[in-house]
């Protein structure tokens, strides 16, 4: 077999000791890896790089297009932005796989049955970073999904469902709330849902379905979630299947892909020699399977298996067990003793036969026909009577026969034409202009609107334009306002 070139970052804290022994496993199974390490993280930005990220990496993951890393430390404060989530977003690895298996009774959980994967999207939603202070009350962050991106996580949910022999695909999405972003999640992944007849399927709203993940996971197979839902449910998962210490995950996209734990760097541990290896060495199993060397990470996996069976645990771990806990790199060598045995008690794994997974490229579509409707000017009105009223009554004065003011909504909650005295309003105010007949208008008619704003003493902080796609209004109504006065 031909040596697979990987990128190695061996990261911080306890990322060292546990490359190390994750490493030592791989190699003692017989993996065939051409490794190539970079520095990447805190030791980077301490030496004055204050990205923590240079040109090395991304120069060997192109040449690789395999990272296999350990956690990074984010410094604390200074406008450091996640290295893990540059490197995600840069190299477009759109899907965060992450299984979460009970091992009880050797790791201790309330949930022996629990056999679930979390994919969640990795690149879109709250997590662009597209934050303002718009007023000196309020703030925003932007939530954007896109079609392609949703398709393609969805696709590749149950695209995964069928490789890895599961029987059921479930997606959890607030679309009663956010129409829109949730709801456009939801209809692709419904769309999509009806080409594998073979698979079930279903949809809940995230905070029931989370209940019930949290109550009962064993009902749940594959749950494909987007991206801020994913971290969180991810993370819960994990951690009630038994330790965060234990889980990997696979970040994978059309171009790269990279493996990592899914637990941090532990500074308060780093340098003990204590830390679980468990997690990266199963992204490195996950690693494995993915560059097409599923014999090697079956054999790994099952010897953890049976190490785990035996006793043989780090101190983060609780279960059946109350044998002294092993140190990193003990541990390691407990897994690689048992290289060739299959646990006795848990069902082994079986990768070997199981081909690469092809990773579904991002669809184009045909553009629909986009015309605009009106605009949504968003105000700062701080006046001390906070009186709506009085806000539409400058507001109308630029008022034209094609543009007249539709409603006010604060908040997102309708506080003009109708609305209720009791609502709370802070200094940021949107104010929607559409042509008085519902028709179509054009673009200039909303600067000229601006301009009438401008000189009427309004303070317009942002716009957001109104359209239909094809004949369809794809914008929301203010909440309290009856849905037949808007789209
Ligand atoms: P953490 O996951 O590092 O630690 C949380 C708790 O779990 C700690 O008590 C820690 O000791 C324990 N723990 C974690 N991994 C363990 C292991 N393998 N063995 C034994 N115990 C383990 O989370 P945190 O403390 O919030 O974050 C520390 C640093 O890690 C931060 O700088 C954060 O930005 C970074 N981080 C990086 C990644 C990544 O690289 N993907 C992910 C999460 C956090």
């Amino acid at each position: 077999m031909t040596a697979t070139p990987i990128t190695v970052v061996r990261g911080d804290g306890i990322g060292p000791e546990i490359m190390e022994a994750s490493l030592r496993v791989l190699e003692a199974a017989g993996a065939e890896l051409d490794i190539e390490e970079v520095v990447a993280g805190e030791s980077l930005y301490l030496s004055g790089n204050k990205a923590g990220i240079d040109d090395n990496l991304w120069e060997s993951v192109r040449r690789t297009g395999i990272l296999y890393k350990a956690p990074l430390t984010t410094p604390q404060g200074g406008g450091f932005k996640s290295v893990n989530v540059t490197i995600r977003k840069t190299l477009g690895l759109f899907a965060n796989v992450r299984p979460c298996r009970a091992l009880a009774p050797f790791v201790a959980t309330k949930h022996p049955e629990m056999d679930l994967v979390i994919v969640r999207e990795n690149e879109e939603d709250l997590y662009g970073g597209i934050e303002h202070q718009q007023t000196h009350e309020v703030v925003q962050c932007l939530k954007l999904m896109s079609r392609p991106g949703t398709e393609r996580i969805c696709r590749f949910a149950f695209e995964y469902a069928r490789a890895n022999g599961r029987k059921r695909v479930d997606c959890f999405t607030k679309d009663n709330i956010m129409k829109r972003t949730d709801g456009m999640f939801r209809k692709i992944f419904e769309e999509i849902a009806a080409e594998y007849p073979d698979i079930e399927t279903g949809h809940q709203i995230i905070d029931i379905a989370t209940a019930r993940l949290a109550d009962t996971p064993e009902d749940f197979d594959i749950i494909v979630l987007p991206n801020l839902y994913g971290d969180i449910l991810s993370d819960v998962a994990a951690q009630i299947c038994g330790s965060v210490g234990l889980a990997g995950s696979a970040n994978l996209g059309e171009h790269a892909s990279m493996f990592e734990a899914i637990h941090g760097s532990a500074p308060t541990i780093a340098g003990q020699g204590i830390a679980n290896p468990s997690g990266l060495l199963m992204a490195g199993v996950q690693m494995l399977v993915h560059i097409g060397q599923g014999a090697i990470g079956e054999k790994i996996h099952n010897a953890w298996l049976r190490a785990l069976e035996d006793g043989c645990r780090t101190g983060d771990v609780h279960g059946a067990s109350d044998a002294d806990p092993l140190g990193t790199l003990d541990f390691a060598q407990a897994i690689i003793d048992r290289l060739g045995q299959e646990p006795q008690h848990l069902a082994p794994v079986r990768y070997a036969a199981e081909a690469r997974m092809e990773i579904p490229p991002a669809p184009r579509y045909e553009p629909k026909k986009r015309e605009l409707l009106g605009v949504d000017v968003f105000t700062f009105w701080d006046a001390e009577t906070r009186d709506p009223a009085v806000l539409a009554g400058q507001l109308k004065t630029a008022e034209d026969a094609g543009l007249a003011l539709e409603m006010i909504t604060n908040r997102g909650q309708t506080v003009w034409p109708s609305g209720a005295p009791e609502t709370f309003c802070t200094d940021h105010w949107r104010c929607r202009f559409r042509d008085p007949s519902g028709g179509v208008i054009e673009a200039p008619q909303v600067f000229d609107l601006l301009h009438r704003l401008h000189g009427a003493g309004v303070d317009v902080i942002k716009t957001e334009h109104l359209y239909a796609f094809d004949g369809t209004p794809a914008f929301s109504v203010g909440q309290g306002q009856a849905a037949h006065k808007s789209a």
